[in-house]
């Protein structure tokens, strides 16, 4: 079983659309087995694979899941879904199967409709590359530190080789002719490749340049790129 990669929201929705053609109704056949919330519905992430399941830690409702009921045997019977902190787990011992249907679909509306507003409010207000420095700056090196980072001196994102962004490497060896001379003086007889990476957000704004008085420096991108851009470089960053 592959780790669940499926979007929460989506899967929610998926979910509310489950509930709302009845998906949880007790079957003509079986009018007395009752059916139980996520585990019997799709949207569980063993649903097609109930005879070789992948670990419930893996899923993505799991995010849910208070951290202290995660290694519960069904961890999603142990989502808050109201206010007095009841669960799926609290309601099966002593709600009717009615009540505890429109418990969940309460619960199930409301989180769809927060989710939903915090990723407008999320697309509303682009990521800005952090105080970005209007005159080059010296860039910093990826390797050869405690904990590599982001070229751009301004910015904290920690690197992460999954962390998208792009990956830049100077070797003096390979500088045009007029840089030539200086990155030979600077690196000595030395022809190893320094590595930088900027990250997501800032590889939007910036890029990387070298520069023969003060090496390799961050550089706001001419003409500017709208903040908006997608990152292009991805594929680049990956051989
Ligand atoms: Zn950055």
């Amino acid at each position: 079983m592959e780790k669940d990669e499926r979007d929460l929201l989506d899967v929610l929705k998926f979910e509310l659309n489950f509930v709302e053609k009845g998906g949880y109704s007790p079957s003509p056949r079986e009018p007395r087995k009752m059916n139980f919330i996520f585990e019997d519905s799709p949207t569980c992430m063993n649903y097609d694979s109930k005879d070789n399941p992948g670990p419930c830690g893996e899923c993505v409702l799991m995010g849910l899941v208070p951290p202290g009921q995660r290694s519960q045997t069904i961890p999603c019977r142990h989502i808050p879904l109201d206010a007095a902190g009841q669960t799926l787990d609290s309601l099966y011992r002593q709600a009717e199967p009615a009540e505890i249907g429109e418990i969940y679909e309460k619960w199930l509306r409301a989180t769809i409709a927060k989710l939903s507003e915090e990723r407008e409010k999320r697309a509303a207000t682009p990521a800005q590359a952090p105080a970005a420095p209007s005159a080059p700056a010296a860039a910093e090196p990826l390797f050869g530190k405690l904990h590599p980072k982001c070229a751009n001196p301004a910015c904290t994102a920690a690197f992460h080789w999954l962390a998208g962004g792009r990956f830049y490497r100077f070797v003096p060896g390979e500088l045009t002719d007029s840089t030539k001379a200086n990155a030979a003086e600077q690196s000595g007889s030395s022809v190893t490749a320094k590595h930088y990476w900027l990250c997501e957000t800032c590889v939007q704004s910036h890029t990387l340049n070298y520069k023969p008085d003060s090496g390799v420096v961050v550089e706001r991108r001419w003409p500017e790129l709208p903040v908006s851009e997608p990152p292009k470089q991805l594929s680049a960053a990956r051989h």
